[in-house]
Order: structure tokens, then sequence, then C-alpha cells
């Protein structure tokens, strides 16, 4: 039986408020949750064979093994090493700029981000941010903070650790279904993102000022940008605040590259559009 008296959980709200003040440098630990991990990887799995029948898969086996060099390289940093989320990275071909991790690992990311960046830096900036959404569990975090009465329930009833999960979870309105595993992170989760990404970014020698100024590139309003924007809200003075964690990090030789990323530009500007369209799936909420 799972239960939480209310202080408790208000003890808990009130320790992620203030790790929302958290100063550079400070440690990036993830918030109170009522998922386990396993459950964080079960419904991302789940989520992900949705995303697979929603998008189009890039064939290209150069494309795709190019991302997952900059993933895997990305998921060799400490802190995702000791996450143990099992990480996984599909390139999709889609026009708009944007990229999303589900809960527990797979990432996917759009052929409109990776026209959009400028360097392999910058795509490992937006992949280290989905990243750290990951390894800090945002996803379920803000899903345990909205639901603070229904998922102690669900848990309690056992009705979580079947195949029908992610089913009784969009029951409850949480919409961890098709699309909308996307979800709109807080402010506050953007700019711990921001942080410990630029940690994964530091120790696998790209420079993290990139993911800043890539950040700040979208924020300037190209016509693609807004959608990346809307799931990971700005949170403001993003180059500031990632220029000030940087000080934090032990001193770093950048300029790492795979020496790919002007071949894999070629091939990006050269995939046929995509043949499968996005459906909005019925109910789907976000
Ligand atoms: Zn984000």
């Amino acid at each position: 039986m799972f239960r939480k008296p209310l202080t408790c959980i208000l003890a808990l709200l009130l320790g992620t408020t203030a790790w929302a003040a958290r100063r550079p440098g400070q440690p990036l630990k993830p918030g109170f949750n009522f998922f386990s991990k396993q459950q964080d990887v079960d419904l991302g799995q789940t989520n992900a064979k949705q995303v697979l029948q929603q998008y189009e898969v890039v064939k290209d086996p150069f494309l795709q093994d190019y991302i997952r060099r900059v993933g895997d390289r990305l998921a060799a940093a400490r802190e995702a090493r000791d996450s143990g989320f099992p990480f996984t990275f599909t390139l999709l071909n889609v026009p708009e700029v944007n990229a999303f991790a589900l809960p527990g690992g797979p990432m996917f990311i759009f052929t409109g981000l990776v026209k959009d960046t400028e360097n392999e830096a910058q795509l490992a900036g937006v992949m280290a941010h989905e990243m750290s959404h990951v390894i800090l569990r945002h996803g379920t975090h803000e899903a345990s903070k909205a639901n603070l009465i229904q998922i102690p329930a669900l848990l309690a009833g056992g009705l979580l650790g079947d195949q029908s999960m992610a089913g009784q979870l969009a029951n409850l309105g949480l919409g961890l279904t098709a699309n909308s595993f996307i979800l709109k992170f807080s402010r506050d989760a953007e700019s711990e993102a921001d942080a410990l990404g630029s940690h994964l970014m530091s120790q696998q020698g790209y420079n993290p000022i990139e993911m800043a100024r890539f950040f700040e590139k979208l924020a300037q309003g190209g016509s693609r940008g807004p959608q990346f924007l809307s799931d990971h809200p700005n949170p403001g003075n993003r180059e500031v605040a990632i220029e000030a964690e940087i000080r934090t990090l032990p001193q770093q030789e950048y300029g790492y590259e795979t020496g790919q990323f002007a071949r894999v530009k070629v091939a990006v500007n050269a995939l046929p559009p995509p043949v499968k369209r996005p459906q909005a799936a019925a109910g789907q909420q976000k």
C-alpha cells in the first residue's frame, strides 16, 4: 500500500520550489516523483511505439548512425551514465525545428532541427537539454505534481504495473499518449535542463555556449522556432544563466566534433519531403 501524508507531499513540493532557486553550480537532482524509474522506462517505451507509427523515420543509415554517435557521446557523460536510463536516438523526417525525449530515454530529433543548427555543438546542445529532462525525470515529476491525489490512488490500486499503464494515465487526463508526452515543461525545469545539459556537453568536449546561442537564435524568432519554445518555454536570460553555469565547471577543452556535420547537412537537405504526415490523435492533450 502506497500512502503519503499530505504534509509530506507539501514538504516535498516546498522542497522543489526551493530547488528552483538553485544557484549556478549547485547539484541537480530529480524532484519528487510518484513513479519508479522503471515506470519512466515503461511509459517512454510504450509512447515511443506510437511515435514511430505517427512519424516517418529517416531511412538513411548514415544519418541515423550520426545522430546515434552524437547521442551516445552525451550518454557517456557521468550524470547520464549514473541515471541508468537506456537512451536511444532516432531521426524523424519532420520539417519543424524540434526534438523531444520521452521518460526513460527514447529521444526523437526532427530533420528541421538538424537543418537549423549551425554546428554539431548546437545540435548536441539541444540533445543534451532533452537528455537532461530525462535524467531529471521532469515528465513524470510534472505529472506527479499535477496529480497529487489521483496518482497515489492509481499506484495503490496496482493499476500501473501492467501494460495498460499509459492508458490508465490517459484516462486521468494526464495525456501521456500520442503526441502529448511532449509536455510543456515549467520554466524551472527548463533552467535545470539547460544547466545539466551544459554539464553533459562540457564533459564530452562540446562548448555549452553553443546551446545558449541556438536557443537565443530561436527566441529571436525564426519562422519555425516557436514550436520548440512552446514545449520548452524560455526561462529568460538563457545565455547569461548558461554562461554562469559554465563558469562553475572544471576548465575544459572544447571543440570536439565528429567531423561529419557538413556531410550531414547535405544529406538532410537532400531528403525527400515526409510521406507520413503526423496526425493529431483523438483526445490528445498538450
Ligand atoms: Zn526543455
